[in-house]
């Protein structure tokens, strides 16, 4: 969809040719460098790309008003993370307030139980292990180190509005006067990192494609409610009568989160707090799982978030992260995905040099690539996510269990068996989600190796 954009509409290619021309006249006679890039959102995407870009030596500007509420979803890391938390010289610090998380557990309505555990050893010089963080405590560490590396940050909202001189979205005089580091110039890129907010998009009115499910989510933090972890910092995620839920063991406390269809809200009371709390009393698993817990925070509504945008980007501007798209929350992509479109954009284009942000065709080019991936990636999410929806993947553990138990330990169906969940471990661990073997094995698996089994419907989540 993206890549041909600037191909396909006249209106935009003309907008990149008249930026290229000022760009350049800007670029003669310079004598002092003015602020490069000015992004809009300063959460994980926003400060990874800024402190990547620091380190490039790239001059760049973050708004953001710095109103984080003390609860935010994003609670549970994925491996492929840790990478970039190193690159960024963070994961120390990381590890000091977060709880190592060795992977995921899926427990269905049958009391049947999936658990993946991320592998023995790294592959692909990736880590074998993730965190469970603290929200609020990682997005301010990202912030510290983007500061330290001499990241510019303006404590307030941008104000936005359609652009001119070839841009077609710009920051309006106001926010251009909140930082001097600007000098009244305008930056020469834009970047959308205001997560769902999608700034650029609404006032670009560019569309979205929805995803299918109509789920709200309501999530608080709780003491003594257990996590039924098969070992210490294990995500578990629960089939429930309708909906699913996760566990995030975090330090001291557990973040626990229900997904359901607002139609089976009814009955279930009117606030936040009083759903949260009926839902999981109407649970038998949770219910006894949580007998004594004590909830020690609010409770966080978040709605309407499966949606991934017509176009990433356009002249003078580009979105990242949650602006962009974001699939749904069951095998915990957000972050990752906020983070290596970071990384995808700093190692993609701003890798070319800092000459490339004064050839906007260029780096429009680079942006279609990027997106290109990015749209890939969602995807082969959207595809994995969709076996745990619809029954599928707890179907095939259960042929798989079946045979074993037949044939044996030594047998060819356990050899099988554990090929298959470590193919499926990094399919979901984002090591290789993308992997054509991984998918098309699962795919012939879930297609030809499942029978004497309960059908997948009797395991999937209901809406
Ligand atoms: C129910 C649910 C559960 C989830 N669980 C997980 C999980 O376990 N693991 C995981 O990895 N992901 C999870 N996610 C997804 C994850 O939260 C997001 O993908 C991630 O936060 C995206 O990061 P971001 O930087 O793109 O956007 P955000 O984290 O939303 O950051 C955007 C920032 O921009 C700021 N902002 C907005 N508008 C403006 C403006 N006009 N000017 C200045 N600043 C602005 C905001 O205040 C905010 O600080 C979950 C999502 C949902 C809905």
């Amino acid at each position: 969809m993206n890549g041909g954009i600037r191909r396909s509409n006249p209106e935009l290619r003309e907008a990149y040719s008249t930026l290229h021309a000022k760009a350049f006249v800007a670029t003669e006679g310079r004598v002092k460098r003015n602020i490069d890039v000015a992004i809009v959102g300063a959460g994980p995407a926003g400060c990874t790309l800024a402190a990547l870009l620091a380190q490039r030596g790239i001059r760049t500007v973050v708004f953001d008003d710095d109103k984080r509420p003390d609860l935010l979803v994003g609670e549970s890391l994925l491996p492929t993370v840790i990478g970039l938390m190193r690159r960024l010289g963070i994961e120390e610090r990381v590890a000091a307030f977060s709880t190592y998380k060795p992977g995921v557990g899926f427990l269905s309505r049958d009391g049947s139980r999936l658990d993946f555990f991320f592998p023995q050893k790294a592959i692909k010089g990736m880590p074998n292990y993730a965190y469970n963080i603290p929200r609020p405590e990682f997005d301010n560490l990202l912030r510290a180190r983007a500061e330290e590396l001499g990241v510019v940050f303006v404590k307030q909202r941008a104000k936005l509005e359609i652009g001119s001189e070839g841009r077609e979205i710009q920051l309006a005089a106001e926010s251009l006067e909140a930082a001097p580091e600007f000098a009244g110039q305008h930056p020469k890129l834009l970047v959308d990192s205001t997560g769902r907010a999608r700034a650029f998009a609404r006032l670009l009115g560019v569309g979205a494609t929805r995803g299918t499910r109509n789920d709200v989510a309501y999530f608080a933090h709780f003491e003594d409610f257990e996590d039924e972890s098969a070992r210490d910092g294990q995500v578990v995620i629960t089939t429930l009568k309708r909906g699913w839920s996760w566990r995030i063991p975090l330090p001291g406390r557990l973040s626990v989160g229900v997904v359901i269809d607002k139609s089976a809200l009814k009955g279930h009371g009117e606030t936040a707090e009083d759903r949260l709390e009926s839902i999981i009393d109407s649970e038998p698993s949770l219910a006894a799982a949580g007998k004594n817990r004590r909830r020690v925070t609010q409770v966080m509504t978040y709605t309407n978030y499966q949606l991934i945008s017509e176009r990433g980007h356009g002249p003078g501007w580009v979105a990242m992260g949650d602006a962009y798209g974001f699939v749904d929350p069951m095998l915990s992509p957000g972050l990752f995905m906020a983070m290596h479109s970071a990384d995808l954009l700093d190692s993609k284009v701003f890798a070319q040099g800092q000459g490339i942000l004064d050839q906007p065709e260029k780096m429009a080019k680079g942006f279609d690539k990027i997106f290109r991936e990015l749209r890939d990636w969602h995807e082969a999410w959207g595809e994995m996510i969709e076996y745990f929806y619809d029954g599928r993947m707890y179907a095939l553990h259960a042929a798989g269990e079946q045979l074993c138990q037949k044939y044996g330990e030594r047998a060819l169906p356990r050899m099988m068996e554990r090929h298959l969940t470590s193919q499926i471990t990094r399919l979901l661990s984002g090591v290789a989600t993308r992997s054509p073997y991984g998918r098309n094995l699962l795919k012939f698996s879930v297609k030809h190796l499942v029978w004497d089994v309960a059908p997948p419907e009797e395991y999937a989540i209901r809406a």
